[in-house]
């Protein structure tokens, strides 16, 4: 695609946006499709009428998510994501009452007062062995009898893959963990709004500055597909001609694809992720708690909600909403208090299923990635990843996505697929 052509996403997810973003910094322009009212996709807040605002699951970034935090500068919102534990996680104890930080970086574990329960020198060769890109093989199976699996490896799991830790793919977490243990790759960062307000909102603005243009409620039903390229996106309301030259970006889940491109091989395993959130009187800075041996597994209290994350929910997702909420502020009410963060009692709450949060990510192979399925298109999204499906993994996708296809200046000549390198993710 030449630049100054037509770069047409769909999809305004955060692998959407990051496409957009590069494309417009390309000089390309830039049309953006989404089918919802708004953006954002699963990073989205979420103001009902009537009902109090909050974002459909709480987001954390790490200092290991470098491509996550850069376009977050360039959108002008890196200093929105801040700091709610700077001297360590505080993590609760469900079964004994008691609350310990812990630090995420295992220099932090060098400090008896940072270091995670249980973890004892036969513990090392399993951590390195997370470390080093061998086979894979599940995570309960690597630390299974040790202390802490339980105290430290099975949160991390499911916080960073959303899989349980009994079939999570030790090779997917440990390309996080080695990110992780580079310089300032531990911090923890939290959206100190909203992810409106400090990821959707500047990203829409920057994209509105550099001319791009968004419709919203512009669902793409089919492809018109002739030969090796796309001549025509088939939206609700209208039909787009894809002219010679101009580019295609599907940031777009896989049950998506799948609808739109049967023949493509995506990958059809999901985990889901419960989320309760409370109106309540908090704290005046977002404060951030781990629960172990519970249901819930982080806590983000705000100015005026908290809200309280479940990964890797199968087991709950099918509960009724009203007992969720009632059994997981039991928990966290607690925590809360332990860890010094001072709450009302709730006024409203709600419960919010993502049942396709995340694909599984289990050990094996990685799963199908067809990054470009045609000349004049390709795809994009967290699961087009070697890392973990997540905002760093969209953002990289969305961002290779939009630059491939811009490097291709003539792609009706084009008669081969060309794979995109998988980014790097040694
Ligand atoms: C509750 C929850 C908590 C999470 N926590 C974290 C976290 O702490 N840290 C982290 O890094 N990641 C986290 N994630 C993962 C993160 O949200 C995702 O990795 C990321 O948002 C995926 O972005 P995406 O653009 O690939 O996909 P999506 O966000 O799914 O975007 C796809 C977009 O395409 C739109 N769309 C679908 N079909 C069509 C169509 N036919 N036409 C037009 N538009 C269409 C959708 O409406 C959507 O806006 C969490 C996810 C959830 C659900």
């Amino acid at each position: 695609m030449i630049p100054g052509r037509r770069l047409h996403v769909v999809g305004a997810g955060v692998a959407g946006l990051a496409a957009a973003l590069a494309a417009v910094r390309a000089g390309a322009q830039v049309h953006l499709h989404e089918a919802a009212p708004q953006a954002g996709g699963r990073c989205r807040t979420v103001s009902p009428a009537g009902g109090f605002t909050h974002d459909n699951g709480t987001h954390a970034l790490l200092g290991a998510n470098p491509r996550a935090l850069a376009m977050l500068a360039r959108i002008g919102a890196r200093g929105r994501w801040i700091e709610p534990e700077p001297a360590g996680l505080p993590v609760w104890d469900a079964a004994n009452g008691r609350i310990a930080r812990v630090g995420l970086h295992p220099l932090d574990w060098l400090r008896p007062g940072l270091r995670p329960e249980g973890l004892g020198l036969a513990d090392l060769p399993r951590l390195a062995r997370l470390a080093l890109p061998l086979r894979d093989r599940a995570i309960g199976d690597l630390f299974a009898g040790r202390a802490l699996l339980e105290s430290f490896v099975e949160p991390l799991t499911v916080a960073v893959l959303n899989t349980p830790v009994e079939i999570a793919s030790a090779r997917r977490l440990g390309r996080a963990l080695r990110r992780v243990v580079r310089p300032g790759g531990a911090r923890l960062f939290v959206a100190e709004r909203g992810l409106g307000p400090d990821l959707v909102a500047p990203a829409l603005d920057a994209l509105a500055r550099g001319g791009g243009r968004i419709a919203l409620g512009a669902r793409l039903r089919a492809i018109d597909v002739r030969e090796d390229r796309v001549a025509a996106l088939v939206m609700a309301d209208r039909t787009i001609a894809i002219g010679p030259g101009d580019g295609v970006v599907l940031a777009l889940p896989p049950a998506e694809i799948a609808r739109l491109l049967p023949a493509l091989p995506v990958p059809d395993a999901y985990e889901p992720i419960v989320n309760a959130h409370y109106r309540v009187a908090g704290p005046d800075r977002p404060r951030f708690v781990g629960l172990r041996r519970a249901l819930s597994h982080w806590a983000l209290a705000r100015e005026d909600h908290v809200s309280v994350t479940v990964s890797a929910a199968g087991a709950a997702v099918g509960d009724d909403p009203q007992a969720l909420a009632t059994r997981i502020w039991r928990e966290v009410a607690p925590a809360l208090r332990a860890a010094g963060v001072t709450v009302g009692e709730p006024v409203e709450q709600r419960v919010v299923k993502e049942k396709r949060a995340t694909i599984r990510q289990a050990a094996g192979p990685d799963g199908p990635q067809p990054r470009a399925p045609f000349t004049n298109v390709r795809l994009a999204g967290d699961w087009l990843s070697r890392l973990p499906a997540t905002i760093e993994a969209a953002v990289i996708s969305g961002e290779d996505a939009a630059r491939d296809l811009l490097a291709a200046s003539a792609p009706r000549t084009v008669r081969t697929q060309r794979a995109l390198p998988a980014e790097s993710a040694r």
